[in-house]
């Protein structure tokens, strides 16, 4: 192997002086991508509707990591809010080089109970929200001819489920937006890739999932035997944000114990 080979492969998947955007990163799987990032060194615009979480989850980063770390609180159903946290995280990092798109939510009900405002409140945040998000990004990305964009969907945007009607609707949606944006940004070298997880234990459904009949019932579903744990996601972050992925847009990887393969 010539000499320093080596260190150059490492570095690739290093993310040293890279900016990034994590939306919904004050829990959950968000809050263990946040983390992942910066821990390869990147300085990360934190994201959630509750400023005191974003600033006590941006303290915490910089000082764990020694990266720049800032709170960005915004709700993202509302777009010009969007504009805004794209704007002070371009002014405080001077350069936007990844987005992770990943603040959802779902509502379980049958589909005959769904209202309007259960549908617009899953689209709104799992789907209109993850474009306005990616547009604002780009705008930025494409000037600065780079980018990463990863979109977060889950494997029920692959195939279904009972009574998440709205959720698997929305993550289908977001894996076609994530090939539609991937064609149409490739010219400026922005990569739009999709991570789409199984079940992972989380505030969004820990409830659920500990709930011995509920989570028995999904658990008997999965090949592995185990719910996701935050950590099983992270790493495909990382690999996405890097320059590891540079040849890789409009694709996702499914990480879900094997679900989608029975
Ligand atoms: P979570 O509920 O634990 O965390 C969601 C985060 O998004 C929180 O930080 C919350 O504050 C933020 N958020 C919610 N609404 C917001 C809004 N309007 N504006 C700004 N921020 C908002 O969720 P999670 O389980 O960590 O899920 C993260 C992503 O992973 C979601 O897109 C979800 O659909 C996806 N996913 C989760 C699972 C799972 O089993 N947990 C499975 C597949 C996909």
């Amino acid at each position: 192997m010539p000499r320093g080979t080596r260190a150059r492969k490492v570095r690739r998947l290093k993310l040293e002086g890279k900016n990034a955007i994590v939306t919904g990163s004050t829990k959950g799987i968000g809050y263990g991508f946040a983390n992942a990032l910066a821990r390869e060194g990147a300085n990360v615009a934190v994201v959630s509707r509750n400023g005191d979480d974003c600033e006590r989850v941006a303290g915490e980063l910089a000082q764990k990591y020694g990266v720049k770390a800032i709170a960005c609180p915004a709700d993202l159903t509302h777009i010009e809010q969007i504009e805004c946290l794209v704007e002070v995280a371009l002014g405080s990092f001077g350069k936007l080089d990844i987005l992770v798109n990943n603040a959802g939510s779902a509502i379980t009900k049958r589909a005959e109970e769904i209202t309007e405002r259960d549908w617009d409140r899953v689209l709104g945040l799992d789907l209109k929200a993850v474009f306005f998000c990616a547009q604002a990004a780009g705008k930025a990305m494409i000037e600065q001819k780079s980018g990463k964009i990863i979109n977060i969907a889950s494997m029920l945007g692959l195939v279904a489920d009972k009574q998440v009607l709205p959720y698997c609707v929305a993550k289908g949606g977001v894996l076609q937006m994530t090939r539609a944006l991937a064609l149409e940004w490739a010219k400026h070298n922005i990569q739009v890739n999709a991570i789409c997880p199984g079940y992972v234990v989380t505030p969004m459904n820990e409830a659920e999932l500990n709930d011995e009949r509920i989570g028995g019932r999904i658990l008997k579903k999965v090949p592995m035997r185990r719910f996701g744990r935050v950590e099983d996601m992270t790493e495909a972050c990382v690999f996405l944000a890097s320059e590891g992925s540079g040849y890789m847009t409009g694709q996702q990887i499914v990480i879900d114990g094997g679900w989608i393969s029975e």
